[in-house]
């Protein structure tokens, strides 16, 4: 599967089109999620989604506006209560919640549309229940078959349509700037720099999320101080949400290009385990950017791996792989997160503290490989214990030396590389 997201222009009357089927897909949710929380209430027990399905034909009678609205979309709808409901049940996600008219609407079309060329070769996109096309603009080929196609309109007033493949990894198109990689690269993700590679190289933040930063906490200022209800606060409001898109588009483009880079460049590649997640929770505004960025980075390194051919190993989050030496391996307990530099009182190697992170990384990456590779040989009786090392490869099989060995995910992983019983 590959997706793509592209700008879309809806012309006024399409706009009007589209903000009822977004208002449609959102009574849907909202209807259906009430109902499951109101049987879950009476009953102690929670309704299987395709039951729950069943209520839309009735309801569709009940509100002749529905019948406007693509009844596919209607169907998507619940499937996607379904889906946040399973995410909060395996407790991936909050408690599904309704869907509110001013923040992001989204419909989901999985069949009958299509993309035409005008004769001026501007290109339209064609919706069910809409007969003229929504202006589209491509910045990449289609390739393979469309699956699906999401709709959505930010706040700030975009519409955008993502558009779903089912593709052959080969068949994605390469950019031209693709090379052939060479290379196993250990990476260390920091707050002071983004990303510090086994080669002592240093990829800082761009200067944009400094100055940012103050233009968005002058607007939240702002935003404070007036009225709640306010015409004002309306307009406050909407200014905030446009800094914040230009920061997170900013931010996409900077780390896309950095993953893309370091994808590029490399076969396989190490780094630590974040736990965003938990991340995520701190207050501080540089930090949580830095944060977001980190997390959005790691998930782009994670697909563009299985789509071009390359390795990602995640290892398990351990403290010393920046207190540890890589030359003697002495761990320096008294370091603190101010020195940036440090001596090891064994060995007299001094070291940055980032760039001696990723050398460690890629050290324990490379011994989590080996023992994975003699495993292959002798095959030891190993018991699945705690998950502590995840690979993300599209080439499981050519690295496995043989189909029946452990996983490596099944293996515990000691601090340096070693199996551990
Ligand atoms: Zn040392």
């Amino acid at each position: 599967m590959w997706s793509c997201k592209f700008r879309i222009y809806p012309a006024k009357e399409q706009e009007v089109f589209l903000a009822k089927q977004f208002g449609g897909v959102r009574f849907i949710y909202n209807y259906l999620l009430s109902r499951s929380n109101e049987i879950y209430e009476k009953e102690k027990k929670t309704i299987h989604i395709n039951d729950l399905k069943k209520e839309i034909p009735q309801l569709k009678s009940a509100k002749k506006w529905l019948k406007e609205i693509n009844s596919q979309s209607l169907q998507e709808a619940a499937l996607n209560l379904g889906k946040s409901r399973d995410r909060f049940f395996k407790k991936q996600n909050g408690r599904p919640r309704f869907k509110r008219k001013n923040s992001k609407q989204s419909c989901t079309i999985p069949q009958h549309f299509s993309i035409k060329k005008s004769k001026m070769d501007n290109k339209f996109l064609y919706i069910p229940k809409l007969k003229s096309g929504i202006k589209i603009k491509m910045h990449r080929e289609l390739v393979g078959e469309s699956k699906r196609i999401v709709i959505t309109k930010t706040y700030t007033g975009k519409y955008f349509a993502s558009i779903t493949y089912d593709v052959k990894r080969e068949d994605i198109p390469k950019p031209k700037t693709m090379g052939e990689a060479r290379g196993k690269i250990g990476i260390d993700l920091g707050i002071t720099s983004f990303v510090t590679t086994s080669n002592g190289e240093k990829i800082l933040y761009p200067r944009f999320m400094k100055t940012s930063l103050k233009k968005m906490a002058r607007a939240s200022k702002s935003l404070a101080r007036k009225k709640k209800g306010s015409n004002n606060r309306e307009k406050s409001k909407l200014k905030l949400a446009k800094i914040h898109e230009k920061i997170a588009n900013k931010r996409s483009s900077f780390v896309h290009e950095t993953s893309f880079a370091l994808i590029n460049e490399n076969q396989v590649i190490y780094a630590e385990d974040l736990h965003v997640k938990g991340m995520m929770r701190n207050h501080c505004l540089a930090r949580s950017i830095a944060d977001t960025a980190m997390g959005e980075f790691i998930r782009q390194i994670k697909y563009k791996a299985e789509w071009r051919g390359r390795t990602f190993v995640q290892i398990g989050r351990f403290e010393p792989s920046s207190k540890m030496c890589n030359t003697c391996k002495t761990v320096n307990k008294e370091l603190k997160l101010q020195h940036r530099t440090w001596r090891c009182k064994l060995c007299g190697s001094m070291h940055d503290r980032d760039i001696n992170a990723a050398i460690n990384i890629l050290k324990i990456g490379q011994n989590v490989s080996r023992t994975r590779a003699s495993l292959g040989k002798g095959r030891p009786e190993v018991k699945p214990v705690e998950r502590s090392t995840k690979v993300f490869s599209s080439n499981k099989k050519k690295q496995v030396g043989s189909m029946k060995q452990e996983p490596i995910s099944n293996l515990r992983i000691g601090m340096h590389g070693n199996l551990l019983p």
